[in-house]
């Protein structure tokens, strides 16, 4: 935990578009928020528009922070999945090899971008033992059954699948009709055509063994690894409980992820919802197409920091555009954050400047409104442009400002 420094004044509620229901909605629901932010998948190094989620998240913990809250936040860390061992057996290293370095890469770009670490990061991995007793009790309850495995590696070896026809609240995360959840449930890792299963929309739990993969004791289940929706379902239930305050993630999280994850934590701890609100990271793209691992089309925040880009020049590009919008990014945003940053420095460089009290209003005001980021940053640069033309007489301005930007932004001058 970084140090933060404490802004004078008060903060308005936070209030977040809840992607469930549409509706602006507190974030907070008592004086402690419980944050779950589903975290990366280590097969490659961190882009764009993962370090958007993550500024994003880190936005809405210092705002709650700020307006009187303690903040619960945890990540997991998918370190063990398809794509992961797809990549490692491509490059012909060990997938625990490949996870570690990735891993570290990420904490390493995250810290660089201010971003304060969440206060539980779990793998998948080291929480494997945990996933198996609710994984039995879903099918010991009737919310989940065996798929014969014919080519695992042992005989009579079964997969669990999720009854997503049990769940009367299906769908009530995305709202997507059937064909809509049909169009994207394949190529986001579900295996619609899986001979066997009930409905093609249900979400595997536990993979049975298959010959030249990883596997862990399933208990009655067998051995094999879990399915990826069931690890933040039960992430989410032991280390804040459900429902939690905020689910975030990004929207190509919406449909299967967080549907998935909600009727699994829905089904094993009992409660109506799985989260008080759902926000979601618009897509960042590049050249008119999503930012993907699998397009390889990723600019990397450890190469922009290679090339010697001041990362606090990353975090104000990001800032600079809503959360909740789809954007391309250029180099000519990078660009425009570069000298924003340089016109802030050298405007909070002075002895003094104008009276910055209002300035800090403005920006507690912006993130409270569903975290509006540009709006907070337009007020800075009002700030900045009075104090670079007419100067001020106040001379404690520029400290008050430096440490709202720090502890409200994450922007370190
Ligand atoms: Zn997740």
């Amino acid at each position: 935990m970084p140090f933060i420094p404490k802004v004078p004044g008060s903060a308005p509620e936070v209030r977040v578009r809840d992607t469930a229901s549409g509706e602006l909605v507190p974030a907070a629901r008592g004086d402690v928020v419980t944050l779950y932010v589903c975290g990366i998948t280590p097969y490659d190094a961190t882009h764009m528009g993962h370090a958007a989620t993550y500024v994003t998240f880190d936005l809405l913990g210092r705002a709650l922070r700020d307006s009187g809250h303690a903040v619960r936040y945890v990540q997991n860390i998918t370190d063990i999945d398809d794509p992961l061992l797809e990549r490692a057996e491509r490059d012909g290293v060990d997938w625990r090899d490949l996870a570690t370095r990735e891993i570290a890469l990420f904490r390493e770009d995250m810290t660089a971008l201010a971003v304060i670490p969440p206060d539980e990061y779990l793998g998948a991995v080291e929480s494997i033992p945990t996933f198996v007793g609710p994984i039995e009790k879903l099918v010991a309850d009737g919310w989940a059954y065996a798929v014969p495995a014919p080519d695992a590696s042992r005989e009579g070896a079964q997969d669990h699948y999720f009854d997503v026809a049990r769940d009367p609240r299906f769908g009530s995360v995305s709202h997507l009709d059937e064909a809509g959840m049909m169009e994207v449930f394949a190529e986001r890792g579900g295996d619609p055509d899986r001979e066997g299963k009930r409905n093609r929309l249900d979400a595997l739990l536990w993979r049975a063994h298959r010959e030249g993969e990883p596997e862990w004791d399933g208990g009655s289940l067998g051995s094999g690894r879990p399915g990826w929706h069931i690890e933040c379902a039960c992430i989410a239930l032991d280390h804040l409980g459900i429902p939690v305050d905020v689910q975030g993630g990004g929207t190509d999280l919406v449909f299967p992820h967080h549907e998935m994850s909600s009727a699994h934590g829905r089904a094993l701890s009992g409660s109506e919802t799985f989260a008080g609100s759902f926000v979601h990271q618009g897509m960042v793209g590049l050249d008119g197409e999503k930012m993907s691992k699998s397009k390889g089309n990723l600019v990397l925040v450890s190469q922009l920091r290679r090339d010697g880009v001041d990362p606090m020049a990353i975090r104000l590009a990001l800032l600079a555009r809503h959360h909740a919008h789809d954007w391309m990014w250029t180099d000519d945003q990078l660009a425009e954050a570069q000298q924003r940053l340089a016109t802030w420095r050298e405007a909070l460089s002075g002895n003094g400047g104008p009276v910055a009290d209002q300035t800090v209003d403005d920006i507690r005001a912006a993130l409270a409104d569903d975290l509006d980021s540009p709006r907070a940053l337009e007020a800075v640069d009002r700030w900045a442009s009075q104090a670079l033309t007419r100067g001020g007489d106040d001379p404690g301005a520029p400290g008050v400002l430096g440490r709202a930007l720090d502890a409200l932004l994450g922007v370190r001058l």
